[in-house]
């Protein structure tokens, strides 16, 4: 298991891979392991171990990346190598993000921490409410007394969020909530009006939450001022943006919005890591939304790519493990 001396200090990018067991669907219908993580940093997408009829031969792939973390893992471990480190850098005047990427149903949502539905897992333990308990333990330190703690919401109204970009050059969302917030649980709880707000009228939460990003982001202010902002974002299942030859025009155009952001967003953070002077963030409302988290001196980024163990996964899977390995 990772220790903490295996902690990477100095990354403005970190990329890593979290993959899950197999679940009661997969087991049911017999699908198979095809992932194995043989060491801290190494994913390895394989033909099962246990033979079977193969209709497909699927050929050994290897992955490098940051960390790897298997379905062992707990979400306080996947938290402590990922955004755990990004809590000093909006303490030091600094932007940091963090990403759950994946296929639908691959753990997005599990580690993020913003599944209320109360079936799966207790939310105060995901990564937005360990990053919101560290973030008010660095307030109590006497130099951080006269920050302030405000929690943007992004899934407050129905209404679509329009971008808008001022004279100044800032990006303004319309329809916007910021509130100040005490304590973790206040955190929670608006977490929660917001996801009710993300999945009602919908059939299911998972369906709805497959198309579209849920930004959260917590922001610290000196006297009015922005000191850091920390944006943790659940992103809509990336099979999604394969969506685009669908016969249904909204699943289609959907589609074709997704597919745009994640790929607006993998330029994003590659011209972040490069320190490339132009950061193509207009390409879509994604990043235009998370703009100064990109261009900032000190803005650091993590991206944790999520995988179901699967064989019949394994197409997106690939997708998963070769986007993640261009982010770097
Ligand atoms: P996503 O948000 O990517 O669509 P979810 O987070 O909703 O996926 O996960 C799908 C299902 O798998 C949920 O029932 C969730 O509780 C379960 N799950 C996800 N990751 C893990 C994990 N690491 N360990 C155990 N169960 C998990
Ligand atoms: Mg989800």
């Amino acid at each position: 298991p990772l220790t903490t001396a295996d902690l990477i200090e100095d990354h403005r990018i970190c990329v890593c891979v979290r993959t899950r067991p197999l679940n009661k669907k997969e087991l049911t219908v017999k699908d198979l392991d095809v992932i194995t993580i043989p060491s801290k940093d190494v994913v390895m997408v394989h033909e099962p171990k246990q033979k079977v009829d193969l209709t497909r031969y699927l050929e050994n792939q290897t992955f490098r990346f940051d960390y790897a973390f298997d379905d062992t893992s707990t979400n306080e471990m996947v938290y402590r190598f990922t955004a755990r480190p990004l809590v000093e850098t909006i303490f030091e005047r600094g932007m940091a993000t963090c990403f759950a990427y994946g296929q639908t149903g691959s753990g997005k949502t599990h580690t993020m921490g913003g599944d209320f539905s109360g079936k799966n897992q207790d939310c105060s333990k995901g990564i937005y409410a360990l990053a919101a308990r560290d973030v008010f333990l660095m307030l109590k330190k006497p130099n951080y007394k006269k920050l302030d703690l405000q929690v943007f919401d992004l899934l407050n109204r129905k209404a679509k969020l329009r971008v808008l970009e001022d004279g100044k050059q800032q990006v303004q969302v319309v329809g916007l909530q910021e509130r100040e917030v005490k304590c973790t649980e206040d955190v929670l709880k608006l977490i929660e009006m917001g996801n009710s707000c993300r999945t009602s009228g919908q059939t299911s939460a998972n369906a709805h939450s497959s198309r579209s990003h849920a930004v959260f982001q917590i922001i610290l202010r000196r006297r009015g001022k922005m000191h850091g902002k920390f944006s943790l974002i659940d992103l809509a299942g990336n099979e999604r943006g394969a969506d685009t030859s669908s016969a249904d025009r909204q699943t289609r155009l959907e589609g074709a919005e997704i597919n745009k952001s994640l790929l607006a967003l993998k330029e994003c953070i590659r011209a972040l890591g490069r320190n490339k002077p132009h950061t193509p963030f207009r390409a879509s409302k994604l990043t235009q939304v998370l703009r100064d988290s990109f261009i900032g001196e000190n803005s650091r980024t993590c991206m944790i790519a999520t995988i179901s163990p699967g064989m019949a996964s394994c197409e997106n899977t690939l997708n998963t493990l070769r986007y993640a390995n261009r982010v770097k």
